[in-house]
C-alpha cells in the first residue's frame, strides 16, 4: 500500500517536473549586505574606500530605509525578480577557506573538496562538476552546456575532463558567434586592471549571445568585478558593478520570457562564492580569518521551485537545481 502511494506520488511529481533548462548566475563576492540593504552607510563616506567625492552615486543610492536602499542598487532584482522567486540571505559556505576557487567548486560539486581545494590555485577540478553531470545524465551536447566567466580559473574550477563543455574563461579568444569573436578582440584591447579578470561587459555580453544563438540547455554565467574592485578598496566600484548586474539580469530575464525554449521551463539559480568582512578595516577581504566571510545568499527561481528543497548552505545549491530540473541528487553526489 505505502508502495503504491510512494509510486504514485512519485508519478506525479515526474509528470509535473516543468524545467527543462537550468541558468546558473554568480557574482564573485557580492555581499548580502549589499544586496539586502543597499549602499552601505559605514562605508559611503570613506575616502578608504575610493568614497571620496562620490556625490551622485550616493545621491542616487543613499535613503534612509533600508528596503528603498536596496531597491534603489538593484531595482530589477527587487521590483521584479524577488516577489515570485526564493531569496535566501543567509546561506552558509561549508569549505573552510571562503576563497573563490573552494567556493565555486562547492557550488558546481555539491560539496567542499577541503582536502584538495585549498585556495585559487589552478588545479583541475577532481570532482565531476554538476555541469558535466547534466550533459552526461540528459545526453546534451558539449555545445548545450555553455559556460562564461570573468575570471581565467574557471578553467580549471567547472570541469574535471578538460573540454567536456563549452568554456569561456579570462582573456580567452573564441569564435562562436560573429559577436562573440568580436567581443573576444575588443576584450584585449579594453583591458580591466587585473590580469586574470576581463570586464563583466565581455563575459555578459558572450553569454548573452550564445543563449540566443545556440540555445543551450544548461548555461553558467560568472560575473567577477563585485570582488575585484573591492580588493581594491574601490566601493564606488562596487557598487557600479552590482548596477551593471542587475542590469544584466534584467537582460537575461527578458530574454528567458521572450524565447520559448525557455519561457516558464527553466530553473533560475544565483549565488555567490563567498562573503567578505562588515567593517572598514575588512569589507574588502575574505578568507578563513574574516568574520562574515562564510556567509553568503541566493535565489533560486523557476516553475519548480517550490521542489528544490532547503538551501541552507552553499553544497545545497547544486541538489536544489538538480531538484528543479526533475533529478535526483544522490545520483550525482553518491558517485
Ligand atoms: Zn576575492
Amino acid at each position: 500500500m505505502l508502495a503504491r502511494f510512494i509510486a504514485v506520488v512519485f508519478f506525479a511529481m515526474a509528470a509535473e517536473a516543468e524545467t527543462k533548462n537550468l541558468v546558473l548566475v554568480t557574482a564573485d563576492g557580492l555581499r548580502w549586505q549589499e544586496v539586502f540593504s543597499g549602499i552601505d552607510a559605514s562605508l559611503m563616506n570613506e575616502k578608504a574606500a575610493g568614497m571620496q567625492g562620490k556625490v551622485i552615486l550616493r545621491g542616487q543610492l543613499w535613503h534612509e530605509s533600508a528596503m528603498e536602499r536596496r531597491q534603489r542598487l538593484m531595482p530589477f532584482f527587487w521590483k521584479q525578480l524577488a516577489p515570485d522567486a526564493v531569496v535566501l540571505d543567509n546561506v552558509r559556505v561549508t569549505n573552510s577557506f571562503r576563497v573563490s576557487y573552494p567556493g565555486y567548486s562547492e557550488i558546481l560539486t555539491g560539496r567542499a573538496q577541503d582536502e584538495v581545494i585549498k585556495g585559487n590555485s589552478p588545479i583541475q577540478n577532481p570532482v565531476e562538476t554538476v555541469l558535466e553531470f547534466l550533459r552526461r545524465n540528459l545526453r546534451l551536447t558539449k555545445e548545450q552546456v555553455a559556460m562564461f566567466g570573468s575570471w581565467d580559473t574557471f578553467r580549471w574550477i567547472s570541469e574535471k575532463t578538460p573540454g567536456s563543455i563549452t568554456l569561456n574563461a579570462g582573456y580567452m579568444d573564441s569564435g562562436l558567434t560573429p559577436r562573440i569573436r568580436e567581443l573576444s578582440r575588443m576584450q584585449h584591447d579594453i583591458r580591466s586592471p587585473w590580469d586574470s579578470v576581463r570586464h563583466d561587459y565581455f563575459t555578459f555580453e558572450m553569454a548573452l549571445d550564445y543563449l540566443k544563438s545556440a540555445k543551450p540547455r544548461v548555461l553558467y554565467i560568472a560575473f567577477g568585478e563585485t570582488d575585484d574592485w573591492a580588493h581594491d578598496r574601490r566601493y564606488d566600484r562596487v557598487l557600479e558593478s552590482i548596477q551593471y548586474f542587475d542590469r544584466s539580469l534584467e537582460r537575461l530575464w527578458t530574454a528567458l520570457q521572450t524565447m520559448s525554449e525557455y519561457r516558464n521551463s527553466t530553473a533560475l539559480v544565483i549565488t555567490s562564492d563567498h562573503g567578505r568582512g562588515s567593517k572598514l578595516e575588512d569589507w574588502s577581504g575574505h578568507g578563513a580569518k574574516v568574520d562574515g566571510a562564510d556567509r553568503i545568499w541566493a535565489v533560486i527561481a523557476g516553475p519548480d521551485q517550490a521542489k528544490a528543497g532547503k538551501i541552507e548552505a552553499q553544497k545545497d545549491v547544486a541538489p536544489a537545481a538538480l531538484r528543479m530540473l526533475g533529478l535526483d541528487p544522490e545520483q550525482y553526489l553518491g558517485r
